[in-house]
């Protein structure tokens, strides 16, 4: 077995795709006489989105011999790269061995590159070290990510599918005709296994991306056949080719279990605290709140200090209700992404809830608010001198105990939909 590795072939503005590439490679490979077992859509670090599109690389498993292989690969990404693009900076990695046999220090690399940033350096000594063919273009920092496709297969342990259709590659730029009431229809028919088809609420196809390129839709879930399934309901214009891969997507492989100490720009944590500051919307509908430790002691006069600000963009849509809904003493556990000091909502689980108020008690005789007798002194009444101590009021809540989560239509693709299960507390999915 082979495995060919590609990545950083995508373009922003031209809408080409790894995906792309490696369905045209596979059938290349198949019209020459050699299986294609298994395609691979790895996403790496979420942090470095901007360099490719979702920044995804991708793997094919094949019986093809290394060094055809490898002719194949270069040969696919001169014809279909986007060199045009400054951003582009293609590379190929082939390792000549079958992909359950890459060496702990590939599996490594490919579990790292999920949640962090690797160098270009690192890449090439480990793959000068195993001996594998690689090729850059423009610099070739696509052999990171190919790098880490070739480790993925050992390194990453949970997997879901993606069955792509694509669109006739001349019909590429102009609107996409896909019919969106067969495409409700058809996510209705294969959830729950089938998710982030479409965002019930917000009205949207989101299996239909928005950018150029050859991709008509994409159809996830946990199983593959499933998702066929569901594509082969959608009525829309011809589909060209279609290609199922195995993908990291949906499986929150990005998140390190942090403490606050751990956080920091580029990383993406999941964390637990209590909530210090009320939430509050500012300009552009985005809703802010403070989160610190909640293992300091709450002497009841101090307001636990602020460790992270978390934020749910404006649109992550009505999930910014479920942030709205938040008090300070709230026990939460986080999930997002560090940038600029602010954590980046993706999900959230109510742990506790604070469930009464502090309020002035109201004089018994009088009816009139009570006032302070002194620290620690309770509260009197100034003209009928009864005295009270603290009194609490009953709080109506809107949340309840367990995970919330943004929409479909704001998904990052590697976080975990809710619906996928597994979570340590009740959800409450969007769909
Ligand atoms: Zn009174």
């Amino acid at each position: 077995m082979t495995v060919i590795a590609l990545d950083d072939t995508d373009s922003r503005e031209r809408g080409m795709c790894s995906t792309y590439l490696a369905t045209r490679l596979a059938e290349t490979l198949r019209d020459a006489g050699y299986d294609v077992e298994r395609r691979l859509l790895v996403r790496l670090d979420p942090a470095v989105e901007h360099k490719t599109r979702g920044n995804a690389a991708v793997a094919l498993h094949t019986a093809c011999p290394s060094a055809t292989a490898f002719d194949h690969a270069c040969e696919a990404v001169e014809r279909w790269s986007e060199f045009e693009d400054d951003r582009t900076s293609p590379g190929v990695v082939v390792a000549p061995d079958d992909p359950d046999a890459v060496s702990a220090a590939v599996a490594r690399f490919a579990r790292d590159a999920v949640r962090e940033h690797h160098s270009l350096g690192r890449a090439l000594s480990l793959a000068a070290d195993h001996g594998y063919h690689h090729r850059g273009w423009d610099g070739g920092r696509g052999r990171i990510g190919a790098l880490a496709a070739v480790g993925a297969w050992v390194g990453l342990d949970e997997w879901t599918y993606e069955h792509i259709s694509y669109r006739a590659f001349d019909r590429c730029g102009t609107p996409r005709e896909v019919d969106v009431d067969s495409v409700f229809a058809a996510a209705d028919w294969g959830y729950p296994t089938v998710w982030d088809t479409v965002d019930r609420v917000e009205g949207e196809a989101v299996c239909v991306p928005n950018a150029p390129g050859p991709i008509l839709y994409g159809i996830r879930g946990d199983d593959p056949a499933r998702c066929r399934a569901v594509a082969a309901r959608i009525e829309s214009e011809p589909v060209d080719r279609r290609a199922t891969f195995v993908t990291n997507q949906g499986t929150d492989a990005h998140l390190h279990d942090d403490g606050f100490d751990a956080l920091r720009d580029g990383r993406a944590s999941r964390v637990s605290g209590v909530v210090t500051t009320p939430p509050e919307t500012r300009r552009g509908g985005h809703v802010f709140f403070g989160l610190g430790p909640s293992d300091v002691p709450n002497t009841g006069t101090e307001t636990p200090r602020t460790a992270v600000d978390c934020v749910a963009f404006e649109p992550t849509k009505h999930f910014r209700d479920r942030v709205r809904s938040l008090r300070p003493g709230d026990r939460l556990t986080v999930c997002g992404e560090v940038s600029a000091g602010t954590l980046k909502l993706e999900k959230f689980a109510v742990r506790s809830l604070v469930r009464t108020e502090r309020v002035t008690p109201t004089c018994p005789d009088c009816g009139r608010s009570m006032e302070s007798a002194g620290r620690g002194q309770g509260y009197r009444c100034r003209d009928c001198e009864t005295r009270s101590g603290m009194a609490t009021r009953r709080l109506d809540r809107d949340l309840e105990r367990g995970w919330y989560e943004v929409p479909p239509c704001a998904r990052r693709h590697v976080a975990k939909p809710l619906v996928r299960g597994g979570f340590d507390a009740p959800t409450h999915p969007e769909r």
